[in-house]
């Protein structure tokens, strides 16, 4: 590509409003974002009562009330102007800012590419003041209005129409809105919150302890025997709540995590909650919690993004241990006084039942309660099930194309062909397949190797052209959230869903049908699948889950269609996996990038006993 670099133009410092139409850009992604940091002022005002109306996602109107502390109507056009705050003074301040705004930019950049106004009234003043913003221009005038601060956006992007197009639809950027008031709802039950939208009142939650609030606003997504935490060194805490192994669900869709009171997403965090739940969890499944660490601010650099959601811990090795730790001790201390729920018991559990909150539908585990360390019943149960012959009845039914093996030589442990995975000779709690081969002892992670074979299978075919789509006899409806049904609605879903044989259609403003299913997932749940794709639709994006973002796609069919741990395999179907494993390109390492297989020699063997010592 040629630059064309001449005649060059004058270099010009730019304009203001400009300036602030960029940063824009980093601060105001989509009404969400401006949802967020008005509520993250009035907080740091120290409102006790928050009120959001929101008309039509909050593209039309967000509008904002508080009763904190107000602003002086001397210092409202301090307010609106770029890089002007009230929260910090020096370096110093900065590296201990204890609020949640600090950089003085939201207000300026809200304005610049919308219809502001502020309203605000200080407990020393005799009534209110208004700023709006016309045309550029700010105007200042008397008003009427109780001691606080209201801001009303109106028309966000109405000036920069090739932002605008990027917004999705009302109920989508409304959903958007909904997750920022909850998260910061959560992490503050010492103020009341409502929400409308479209003037209709959406979301109540009054004062309230901790504990409460998160009932509040998880509902039965969070039950009452979730765990609490509550565990601190020196000046590191954390508490909050998170769900027993058993609640997991199939997406990490219900996991909050505060360092400071400030929502975060951090490796960190999120890897030593992982690492807590590693013995008691299956991989594929996902807690859920909301936990809020505090530690000194000097600790933690919050200033590492715009949109602060990005943290830096100046010792984060103590920080990971010390999260793992304290959910290691409360989930360990839980394990024992709880007994492990039998998949039967849990399904006549009430709370798992009811859909009572359609936005966060629950989706039971049973698998993942079975990786709970077993206590003695349960291991008599399952030796009693590798006893006897018959399997169970939810059987493992191997791929259907590009089978390879013939059920002669599946059999004959003794036959001198000498596969590299060799054959299977056993399965052990439902997860590992044990098998022999020349060098020793192959062990397989059924679930994982599995997976990895659809894989690669979808994306051979996908490659090429569309999934094959399977036709129900009967369409499948499942209750969906608002999100599920707008992502639906956008228009570029449609095609996604076209070339991977799903369809799927909107039958009530709060159910979805499912009409067909990939070919090749047929055992697949095909609930469980739909919803799983339409939210990698929504996370990823539509235009983009079949182009840059199709491996992620990939591995959310695959890990639909492949067999679950806990399922008795045959010795027939075991060795088809590992016939499979061998035709499969990258068998070893399955879509998450762990190994789907470890060969453990004669002379590892050997070492382990002493032998030949
Ligand atoms: P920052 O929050 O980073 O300081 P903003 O642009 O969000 O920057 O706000 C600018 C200033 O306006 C704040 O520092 C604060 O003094 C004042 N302010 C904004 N919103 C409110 C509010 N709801 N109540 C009181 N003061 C507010
Ligand atoms: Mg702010």
């Amino acid at each position: 590509m040629k630059i064309n670099l001449a005649p060059q133009r004058d270099i010009l410092a730019l304009p203001d409003d400009l300036i602030s139409q960029i940063a824009a850009g980093e601060v105001v992604e989509r009404p969400a974002s401006v949802v967020k940091e008005l509520i993250e002022n009035s907080l740091d005002a120290g409102t006790t009562e928050i009120k959001l109306r929101l008309i039509e996602g909050g593209k039309v109107l967000i509008d904002i009330s508080d009763n904190g502390c107000g602003i002086i109507s001397s210092q409202l056009s301090l307010a609106v102007t770029r890089h002007a705050t009230s929260k910090i003074r020096s370096l110093d301040e900065l590296e201990r800012v204890e609020s949640m705004g600090f950089r003085g930019e939201a207000l300026a950049s809200i304005a610049s590419v919308s219809q502001m106004r502020l309203t605000s009234r200080t407990d020393n003043e005799a009534h209110a003041s208004t700023i709006s913003n016309n045309d550029n221009q700010w105007a200042i005038t008397a008003s009427a209005g109780a001691i606080g601060t209201r801001i009303e956006v109106a028309h966000l992007y109405h000036n920069t129409p090739a932002r605008r197009k990027f917004l999705k639809t009302d109920a989508t950027e409304f959903s958007h809105c909904r997750e920022y008031f909850d998260r910061s709802a959560l992490a503050n039950p010492h103020c009341a919150f409502h929400l409308f939208h479209n003037d209709k009142s959406i979301a109540l939650y009054p004062i309230a302890n901790v504990q409460q609030r998160i009932h509040d606003v998880l509902g039965k997504n969070m039950p009452e025997y979730a765990i609490w935490v509550e565990q601190s060194i020196g000046e590191l805490s954390i508490t909050g709540m998170i769900s027993p192994p058993d609640l997991s669900r199939a997406r990490g869709d219900l996991q909050y995590a505060y360092i400071n009171q400030r929502f975060v997403r951090d490796k960190i965090v999120s890897h030593a909650i992982r690492t807590a739940y590693a013995d008691v969890l299956h991989h594929l499944r996902y807690p859920s919690y909301v936990l809020f660490i505090n530690l000194p601010a000097q600790s933690v650099d919050v200033n590492v993004h715009p949109a602060k959601t990005e943290v830096r811990f100046r010792e984060s090795g103590a920080i990971h241990q010390f999260i793992a730790n304290s959910l290691k001790k409360s989930l360990a201390q839980t394990a024992s006084t709880r007994a492990i729920q039998k998949p039967s018991e849990i399904s006549n559990n009430p709370i798992l039942l009811t859909e009572s909150n359609a936005n966060h539908p629950i989706i039971p585990s049973s698998q993942a309660s079975q990786q709970i360390p077993l206590q003695l019943a349960q291991t008599a149960r399952n030796y009693m099930d590798l006893l006897s012959s018959e399997p169970h009845t939810e059987r493992f039914n191997p791929p259907d194309i590009n089978s390879t093996v013939s059920e002669k030589s599946s059999h004959t442990v003794s036959s001198t062909i000498d596969f590299p995975l060799g054959f299977a000779i056993a399965q052990i709690h439902g997860v590992y397949i044990v098998a022999q081969n020349t060098k020793g002892l192959v062990l397989v992670d059924m679930h994982a190797a599995h997976e990895r074979i659809v894989y690669e299978r979808l994306k051979l075919v996908l490659d090429e052209a569309s999934l094959a789509q399977q036709e129900l006899l009967l369409p499948i409806s499942f209750l969906a959230s608002q999100a599920e049904i707008a992502t639906l609605n956008e228009p570029e879903c449609s095609t996604v869903l076209n070339t991977i044989g799903l369809t799927l259609s909107i039958l009530s403003t709060s159910e979805i049908a499912i009409r067909s299913i990939p070919a090749l997932l047929k055992q697949a749940d095909a609930t469980a699948l739909a919803r799983a794709v339409l939210s990698d639709i929504s996370e990823l994006g539509a235009s983009h889950v079949l182009t840059e973002k199709r491996n992620e796609l990939l591995g959310t069919l695959a890990c639909h269609g492949s067999v679950r741990a806990n399922r008795t395999l045959s010795l027939v179907e075991m060795n088809q996996l590992l016939r499979d494993m061998e035709q499969t390109e990258r068998a070893n390492q399955c879509n998450h990038g762990r190994p789907t297989w470890v060969q453990i020699s004669m002379r590892e063997l050997d070492a382990l006993f002493m032998r030949g010592k």
